[in-house]
């Protein structure tokens, strides 16, 4: 699960690390307050999307050359004049794709000197089975792009978990950053500060970009971009309510709330699988045959008739289906449930693309005869091969 930066900056601040003091805000009346509460000579407005590159983004519906989501202004009217142009448009950065995201909540923080801009982030190796540090002199930019070009500019380490963080971690941030002195020391709290932030609320993900040394000799996180590990959030209601599902696809909010494993993808067959590797296996046939995916979708081992129709109407919610195939072996999962499932969702919300289903294991032959005395315009297939050739064809078929 994915945060805003105001919100990961609070919990940043609960464990001690150096942030700006800044004020979330939802209005550009709200925005112009909590500048006047913050005072200062120089404030940033900040678009709060569930995506980073803001500071380079640009707005869909304002004018070329206006400017992005990250805006330095001097006057709680300036704060106000540039919430007003932000809240309610779509910014559209590297991250978001093309169709961008639209800004409901800004976040309104003072403006820092800036001397220096770093890297820092923070993940779970999964290969060394540890908390992996990654530093880099080169702050503020595509991190990726200093990946390929200049890899030797950047550091990582991991933290042995029967050890914990310690100074010696610290000392390597600070040497990696090239800081000496108290910005060194302030490099060493920060490192624990932020693995003790990171390792109590199970995030999976921190990404400082940038960290920054600011003219007057702190370092500062001013910028924060946290995931969390979502098998953990039972332990952290405070943490699962930062949720905003404005921020994610309607579809996926949707098959969690049936426990479906869901995932949107962007081709035009549909699928509704059992068992994750079989709907990887199905996904994979598809793209043999020329076709692509529309979604990912792993109905469980153990699901019922309304789990079936939630996810037959999760599939035909989405308008770049073209075609739907459900491929279920019925192990646990009995085939004529299957079959009642989809019967079930057809007659509530229709039919407009090609069905092909292929059943096998557990009751297939009951399953096939409640598909084929339901008198709906359903192609039966024998298995996984057969099955895929006959959406794909169908597709296409409807498409000539
Ligand atoms: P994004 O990564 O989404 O573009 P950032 O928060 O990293 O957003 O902001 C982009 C840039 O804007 C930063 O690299 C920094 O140079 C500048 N910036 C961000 N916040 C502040 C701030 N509080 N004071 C001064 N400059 C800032
Ligand atoms: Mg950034």
């Amino acid at each position: 699960m994915n945060i805003h930066e105001y919100q990961a900056k609070e919990i940043l601040r609960a464990y001690g690390a150096p942030v700006t003091r800044g004020l979330a805000a939802f209005s550009s009346q709200e925005a112009e307050t909590a500048a006047q509460t913050l005072g200062g000579i120089a404030f940033v407005v900040k678009a709060q999307i569930h995506a980073g590159g803001r500071g380079k983004g640009t707005f869909k519906e304002l004018p070329a050359g206006a400017k992005g989501g990250v805006r330095v202004v001097r006057t709680p009217a300036d704060v106000k004049a540039s919430a007003a142009e932000m809240l309610g448009h779509t910014l559209v950065t590297l991250q978001t794709g093309p169709s961008g995201k639209q800004v409901g909540r800004l976040y309104v923080e003072e403006g820092a000197s800036i001397d220096k801009e770093f890297y820092l982030s923070m993940l779970v190796d999964r290969a060394s089975s540890r908390v992996a540090f990654v530093v880099s002199t080169e702050g503020g930019m595509d991190i990726e792009e200093v990946a390929h070009s200049s890899p030797e500019k950047i550091v990582t380490f991991s933290v042995d978990p029967a050890t914990g963080i310690q100074p010696l971690h610290g000392r390597k941030v600070a040497q990696a950053l090239g800081l000496s002195g108290d910005l060194g020391k302030q490099a060493v709290t920060l490192t624990a500060s932020l693995f003790e932030a990171f390792t109590q609320t199970d995030m999976s993900l921190l990404e400082i970009n940038p960290l920054v040394v600011t003219k007057d000799g702190r370092l500062v996180c001013l910028d924060a971009k946290v995931s969390f590990d979502s098998n953990a959030l039972f332990r952290h209601p405070d943490v699962a309510q930062l949720r905003d599902e404005s921020e994610e696809d309607a579809k996926e909010i949707e098959a969690s709330r049936y426990d479906l494993s869901y995932i949107a993808l962007d081709g035009t067959i549909g699928c509704m699988v059992n068992g994750a590797g079989l709907a990887m296996a199905t996904m994979d046939i598809i793209k043999l045959y020329g076709m692509e995916p529309a979604n990912f979708l792993d109905v469980g081992g153990g699901a019922t008739k309304e789990k079936v129709t939630a996810a037959f109407k999760i599939i035909t919610a989405d308008p770049n289906v073209e075609g739907i195939l459900v491929n279920i072996f019925g192990g646990i999962m009995r085939c004529d449930v299957i079959a009642e499932g989809v019967i079930a969702a057809v007659r509530q919300v229709g039919l407009t693309v090609p069905l092909v289903v292929r059943l096998a294991g557990t009751n297939v032959e009951e399953g096939k005869k409640i598909i084929r005395e339901s008198g709906l315009n359903v192609i039966p297939a024998d298995d996984l091969d057969d099955a895929a050739q006959k959406i794909v064809a169908a597709v296409k078929k409807e498409a000539a």
